[in-house]
């Protein structure tokens, strides 16, 4: 670990900071931790035991480390930083408050559930008081195959990451970053990973990443959509399922749709479903509704309008 308490101080000090004669401890099981610094690795502190099982037991001293860390890392910034600190005004206590130069930040770290409705009163009463407000997430939210609403609401853009998550790890006391994100049809979620050893190192990342924009799908991932798309009809997830008797009581084959059903890059994520099963019912009810007057061209071109409505989202 980075980061330890010295015996005496609430705050946590940085392995960097090690100063001689004074002791350590886990700031997670409170055990004394020994310093380390040698030509491999750098400095650090260590259980005297392999294992530290604290971290498994609960979000709430998770978040605890959490803030400190954030605070640590502001502070590192040459920035002031105060851990719930009362706001009389708008009666909240943000998790960290940070003084910025023209602004003050509110950062919260989120490692509990949180509704919709609690997320908007929270961010409507920081932002109406000229607070800017940046959530940062732990574990319980952490990204899997699919999106939750509850991870959607926390959902930022940047112009060089594009759609982006934080995570703070309390644990191995590092933040996590899951960028890029899209949905790519058949293949769901898709996003890329970076961990970073504090804030600086995170926003150096983001000030430098030159974002890989093409969103565009190749020939070959097309064909292996459509690969997978077959292979899925034959294990018939319950929402495939649900598709393909939509077109069977239609009298149409769901795998005899035109090309133009499945999306030529890649998209934003905002949706439930992939792109592919919407644009299959349109089809449908187009062909239904308008019978032989639409043609294929046509319901072509209305995608390819609806692909650069998609494209303004990235
Ligand atoms: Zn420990």
């Amino acid at each position: 670990m980075i980061y330890a308490k010295m015996e005496h101080h609430e705050e946590l000090v940085c392995a960097t900071d090690f100063k001689r004669g004074h002791n350590y401890f886990c700031p997670g099981c409170k055990e004394r931790v020994t310093y380390k610094n040698g030509p491999q690795k750098q400095a650090h502190f260590a259980h005297y035991k392999k294992t530290c099982h604290y971290f498994s037991e609960g979000e709430t001293d998770a978040h605890v480390i959490g803030k400190k860390l954030i605070k640590l890392w502001a502070e590192k910034r040459h920035k002031q930083a105060k851990i719930e600190e009362y706001l009389p005004k708008i009666k909240q206590r943000p998790d960290v408050l940070i003084n910025l130069r023209n602004s003050q930040l509110v950062v919260e770290y989120q490692c509990s559930p949180l509704s919709l409705d609690s997320f908007r009163k929270r961010t409507k009463g920081y932002k109406e008081h000229g607070y800017r407000i940046f959530w940062i997430l732990g574990k319980r939210h952490m990204l899997g195959q699919r999106l939750t609403q509850q991870q959607a609401m926390f959902i930022n853009f940047h112009k060089n990451i594009g759609y982006f998550l934080v995570y703070l790890d309390a644990e191995k006391q590092c933040l996590v970053l899951k960028y890029e994100l899209c949905f790519e049809n058949l293949y769901g979620l898709r996003y890329r990973t970076g961990i970073f050893t504090d804030a600086t190192a995170l926003m150096l990342f983001i000030k430098i990443n030159s974002r890989n924009r093409n969103l565009a799908l190749t020939r070959s991932e097309l064909a292996g959509q459509l690969t997978k798309l077959e292979k899925n009809c034959h294990y018939l997830n319950r929402y495939l399922k649900n598709q393909i008797d939509y077109c069977y009581a239609r009298r149409q084959l769901f795998m005899g749709f035109p090309l133009c059903c499945l999306s030529e890059s890649r998209l934003p994520p905002i949706y439930q479903h992939e792109d592919i099963f919407w644009r299959i019912r349109v089809v449908l009810e187009l062909q239904e509704v308008m019978a032989d007057s639409i043609t294929r061209s046509e319901i072509e071109l209305m995608f390819m309008k609806h692909q650069k409505i998609t494209k303004m989202f990235f």
